[in-house]
């Protein structure tokens, strides 16, 4: 039976997940994406091939419901499995009148992020929403031992309810942190992080602590005159467990 398509439209790239091998194009890699517009509100679509979409980007997609997928607002690329060569065909980035891909500019972002900031974790998880972004009062990063068993590894990386292809780290980055509102659950909050430029950087010197503990650098945590948002979206799994999407970063000077 052919499944129902339909468009969400004018959608903001908010952030990805990390690459995963997906099971049913033999291995391709897809990424799941987290878009928001004020009509629809946040929603997560996968699989996406790679260099397919940026952040910041407003895109018209075609999806449809998954079959084994709960989360709130979670959709499946229609007919993937059989377009993964053509999926400008069910994913559509707004371009201006010049053909330029259309993104919005450093200030609408900072002032659109500012503006959703308005959640704490409890206020997520509670109503198990898919994503939400929280400013918090307090951050630290860590990183912590991957341990090389099937049934971590399916925890940490079904976000996209797929297998991620991630033996090679030894290490995951995570955060400690503090919602800046209003929050019923006990603080410090612990997260992983599975912001993808993280794992890049990681994969240089997979082996060496040194070099694995510099993406909280590259993150600009407890930086001065850095402003930070964490964007958490829950795991098939476990809808009631959030991992950090995207360590979202402005520099104060910028804006
Ligand atoms: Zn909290």
């Amino acid at each position: 039976m052919e499944e129902q398509s339909f468009w969400l439209k004018d959608m903001i790239v908010l952030g990805h997940g990390a690459p995963n091998e997906v099971r049913k194009i033999k291995g391709a890699q897809g990424r799941c994406a987290c878009i928001w517009s004020e009509k629809t509100g946040y929603c997560r679509i996968n699989p996406i091939p790679h260099g397919y979409l940026y952040d910041w980007e407003i895109i018209d997609v075609e999806v449809r419901k998954p079959s084994n997928d709960g989360r709130e607002n979670t959709f499946i690329i229609y007919n993937y499995e059989n377009d993964w060569s053509k999926m400008y065909l069910h994913i559509k980035v707004h371009k201006d009148e010049k053909g330029n891909r259309m993104k919005l500019g450093r200030k609408d972002a900072v002032a659109l992020i500012r503006k959703l900031a308005t959640d704490s974790f409890s206020k997520v998880r509670d109503v198990k929403r898919s994503f939400g972004i929280i400013k918090p009062s307090r951050i630290s990063g860590f990183l912590e031992k991957n341990l090389d068993n099937s049934v971590q590894q399916t925890t940490l990386f079904d976000f996209d309810n797929l297998v991620m292809n991630q033996k090679d780290y030894k290490w995951i980055p995570c955060i400690h942190y503090t919602c800046s509102e209003p929050c019923i659950s006990k603080h410090p909050h612990k997260s992983k992080i599975v912001e993808w430029g993280c794992y890049q950087w990681m994969i240089k010197d997979p082996n060496n602590e040194a070099h694995c503990k510099k993406v909280f650098d590259n993150l600009r945590i407890n930086q001065e005159g850095w402003e930070h948002y964490l964007l958490i979206g829950n795991i098939r799994t476990y809808p009631k467990t959030y991992i950090i999407v995207k360590v979202i970063r402005f520099k104060n000077k910028e804006i």
